[in-house]
C-alpha cells in the first residue's frame, strides 16, 4: 500500500509557481503519454497525477522540495527507452522530465571532458565528440534517443562496453538533485 499522499491541486500551485504554468501539465492527454516507458504490457503502466518540465538544476530541486513538503513520489525521465518499467510512476505522483535540460555546456579539449546537461542527448554528446577528435564511449544501442541522465541512472553499457566500461567508467562528476531536494556535487 502506498504511503504517499495524493497531488492536490495546491501541490500543482506550488509546482506552477515554482516552474511556471507552462511547464507543469495534469490534461489527460498528458498523464496517458507518461504511463508507459518502453514496456509494453499494459499491467505494468500507471498513470502519473502531474508531468513538470523543469529548466535548470534549481528547479528540479524546487520540484523536488515541494515533493518532499506534500509526501509525493516523483519519478524522473529522460527519453524513456527503459526496458525495465524503469520510467514508470508506480505510485503516481509526479513525473520530472529532463528533456529541458539538454545542452552541451562545454567541451574541454585539453582536459579531454565534456560538460553536459543530464538531458543531453546521447548521440549529441557522441557525435560533438567526435567532430573534435575525440570519442564518447558510452554507446547503448538507444543511443539515438536516450539522454545522458538516463544512461548514468541505469549505468548503460552498450557494443563498446567490453573495451571501454560501462556509463560509469566515462564519468569525472556529477552535480545531483538528492531526494530532499539539495544540490551536491
Ligand atoms: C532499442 C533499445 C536498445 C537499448 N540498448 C541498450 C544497450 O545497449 N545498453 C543498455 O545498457 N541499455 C540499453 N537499452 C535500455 C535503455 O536505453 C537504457 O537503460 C538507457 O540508459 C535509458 O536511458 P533513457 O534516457 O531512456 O532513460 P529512462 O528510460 O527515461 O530512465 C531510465 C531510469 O533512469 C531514471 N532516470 C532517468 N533520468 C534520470 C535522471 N536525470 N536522474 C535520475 N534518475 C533518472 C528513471 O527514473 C528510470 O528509472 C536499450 C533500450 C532500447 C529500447
Amino acid at each position: 500500500m502506498s504511503k504517499y499522499e495524493p497531488v492536490s491541486a495546491e501541490v500543482v500551485a506550488a509546482l506552477q509557481t515554482a516552474l511556471g504554468a507552462e511547464y507543469v501539465r495534469t490534461d489527460a492527454e498528458t498523464l496517458e503519454k507518461y504511463k508507459t516507458d518502453e514496456e509494453t504490457d499494459h499491467r505494468y503502466h500507471h498513470l502519473p497525477e502531474v508531468v513538470v518540465w523543469p529548466g535548470s538544476t534549481e528547479e528540479v530541486a524546487a520540484v523536488m522540495k515541494i515533493a518532499n513538503q506534500y509526501n509525493v513520489p516523483v519519478t524522473p525521465r529522460s527519453a524513456g527507452t527503459s526496458v525495465s518499467c524503469g520510467a514508470i510512476p508506480v505510485y503516481g505522483g509526479i513525473v520530472l522530465l529532463l528533456e529541458r535540460m539538454d545542452k552541451i555546456e562545454e567541451l574541454n579539449t585539453e582536459g579531454m571532458y565534456m560538460v553536459v546537461e543530464a538531458g543531453a542527448r546521447t548521440v549529441e554528446i557522441q557525435e560533438k565528440a567526435n567532430a573534435a577528435g575525440f570519442l564518447y564511449a558510452g554507446d547503448p544501442c538507444s543511443a539515438d534517443s536516450c539522454l545522458i541522465g538516463g544512461n548514468i541512472a541505469t549505468n548503460a553499457g552498450g557494443n563498446k562496453a567490453v573495451r571501454y566500461g560501462t556509463t560509469r567508467d566515462q564519468v569525472y562528476a556529477i552535480e545531483a538533485v538528492t531526494p530532499t531536494g539539495d544540490i551536491v556535487n
